[in-house]
């Protein structure tokens, strides 16, 4: 994995005492360093280089999130008729990536290309007790890996030294870390009290060398795993997204037969590669020997690129069916999929989303 370094840090002063702020000055006291409170306006610096984007994330932004900081999952407000939604819960902590995975949707985001880190930790905790506050359920699953991994700066942000004991001093939700990284160190020194569980988003290991740039290998993840685990950690997959080169059905089903062999999950999703149309051009620049082109694609009504129907349910039957044959209890989900693909790949569609929110989390307690 290659660790981030920043050229050069801007701090908002509003946020200039956070703890957060004090980790990444402390990490990274030799960077140049500028006091604003205004957006550094970098894009026509940028322009001048031929990949804007990887120039962008050499610039880091700390500063304070005056949106919303905890939402729903992009499922539930998606233009696409009937998805089946989990009821999951963001806390929107950073934005970007200094990981490059080729089919990643955050590289259309051009008006910031910047790695933005929102430091105001305190008004997050707050907005995440108001949440719980307001929900009855305690089955509530809250991840920070959208807009951003969730690890893949946690030795330089310290975010997970306040999110693991925020979470583990309630019983109702359990915070989801979700990553490509092998950076744990924060979490071994932290009690997770069985609220937080880590999840890997994975692929056979010749596709993380082919897609995945810059991340932790395979068998980094996978070790980086077991370390979570022998420490308290549950454990979770993410097979997203699942990817139709020539040889997938072999490969998913060894990757399968890897982690069931080596983890017993406490839950697995899947998700077929899906992606807006102007990304593939995007991407098409920026990695031109991994071109997005494994498998054909046809225009859904969200605008996103996908598998056909029957070929995105027929790769969910062979993965499930897989899982299925070494623990049939694994809490299995798609993500991002509609109830007839529920019913031809795994045989039923979830009652409500509570009823699969309270399916997925089954296997935590
Ligand atoms: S790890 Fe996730 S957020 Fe980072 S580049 Fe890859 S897909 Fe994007």
């Amino acid at each position: 994995m290659i660790h981030y370094r920043p050229s050069k840090i801007y701090i908002d002063p509003i946020v200039q005492d956070s703890p957060i702020t004090q980790n990444i000055l402390k990490t990274f006291s030799d960077v140049p360093c500028e006091y604003t409170s205004e957006k550094p306006s970098l894009l026509s610096e940028l322009d001048r280089y031929s990949d804007p984007l990887l120039e962008g994330k050499k610039h880091l932004w700390v500063t304070q999130n005056k949106g919303k900081l905890v939402k729903k999952c992009g499922a539930s407000t998606s233009a696409l008729q009937n998805l089946v939604c989990c009821n999951y819960f963001i806390l929107d902590f950073s934005f970007n990536c200094h990981f490059e995975c080729v089919y990643c949707f955050l590289q259309e985001y051009t008006n910031l290309p910047l790695m933005v880190v929102y430091a105001n930790i305190e008004e997050m905790l707050s907005a995440l007790q108001g949440l719980l506050d307001t929900l009855s359920s305690s089955n509530i699953r809250i991840g920070t890996g959208e807009m951003a991994d969730s690890l893949a700066l946690d030795e330089i942000t310290g975010f997970s030294r306040h999110l693991i004991p925020f979470f583990a001093s309630q019983k109702r939700a359990f915070l989801e870390l979700k990553t490509k990284s092998d950076r744990i160190q924060n979490l071994l020194n932290s009690d997770p009290k069985g609220q937080t569980v880590v999840a890997w988003s994975l692929n056979p290991p010749s596709y993380i060398q082919k897609y995945d740039f810059k991340t932790a290998s395979f068998e980094e993840r996978l070790e980086a795993a077991k370390e979570c685990e022998k420490a308290g950690y549950k454990i979770a997959f993410h097979l997203d997204p699942l990817i139709a080169e020539p040889t997938w059905k072999k490969d998913y089903e060894e990757l399968v037969e890897q982690l069931f062999s080596r983890f017993n999950p406490v839950w697995v999703s899947l998700g077929a590669l899906r992606f807006n149309a102007n990304l593939r051009s995007i991407a098409q620049k920026r990695f031109p020997n991994t071109p997005l082109k494994a498998g054909e694609f046809i225009s859904a009504p969200d605008g996103k690129k996908r598998y056909f129907r029957q070929f995105r349910e027929e790769i969910y039957q062979t993965v499930y069916g897989t899982i299925a044959k070494y623990n049939r209890q694994t809490p299995t989900y798609l993500c991002m999929e509609n109830g007839v693909v529920w019913q031809n790949s795994m045989g039923c569609v979830p009652s409500s989303e509570q009823a699969l929110e309270k399916h997925i989390v089954s296997a935590v307690r």
